[in-house]
């Protein structure tokens, strides 16, 4: 168990079928040939009730975070447990942070916090498969969809300091991607032997 309540899971134990999806340390390229190791440390996740429940942060749940739609190309990944990186907590704090900061709701899309590597908007490999990214759509009552919303909500996210990358309006987007790089959690009490 974790201070979440939550199992955690090694995924070098999970069976075959997950490991040939989720690819616990693995090696993969991001969009600019960069290699890094998928991470290895899950939240194992019952069901959704659970998910609704649990609390990432004061305003966030895990429920936001691993929402999917279709998209998520293969069936086992629909079925419970849900895998979920251990990461996830960080971009709750920091998604909790922004929401202080503009004093208004963050909302996140579907699909727009975590992405197994399988997920068919990850191709190439982004930080959404570790768990560390967010697609934000709208900020109370302000949907991101123009520049100058995306770039105000942008300069405040980078300003929660300087491991925060938020990406640039570029045309036609309609959304804020922030993200923390990729950051692999082990959870205390593990072992990466
Ligand atoms: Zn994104």
């Amino acid at each position: 168990m974790s201070e979440l309540d939550l199992e955690v899971v090694d995924g070098l134990k999970l069976s075959e079928e997950h490991r040939k999806l989720l690819r616990p340390g693995e090696p993969v390229e991001d969009e600019n040939g960069n290699s890094h190791r998928l991470p290895r440390f899950f939240f194992s996740v019952p069901n959704w009730k659970r998910a609704h429940e649990i609390k990432l942060a004061s305003h966030f749940t895990l429920a936001e975070l691993m929402t999917v739609d279709c998209r998520e190309a293969d069936l086992l990944l629909e079925e419970f447990p849900h895998y979920v990186p251990c990461a996830v907590t960080l971009i709750a704090r920091y998604l909790e942070d922004l929401r202080r900061e503009a004093d208004a709701v963050i909302l996140v899309g579907a699909n727009g916090g975590y992405r197994s590597p399988v997920h068919q908007r990850n191709e190439p490999k982004s930080s959404h498969c570790w768990a560390t990214a967010a697609d934000i759509y709208r900020v109370g009552s302000t949907y991101l969809d123009d520049e100058k919303s995306i770039s105000k909500y942008a300069d405040m996210a980078q300003s929660l300091g300087p491991q925060v990358f938020a990406r640039p309006y570029t045309q036609g987007d309609d959304h804020l991607h922030i993200d923390l790089g990729f950051i692999a959690v082990t959870p205390r009490n593990w072992s990466e032997e």
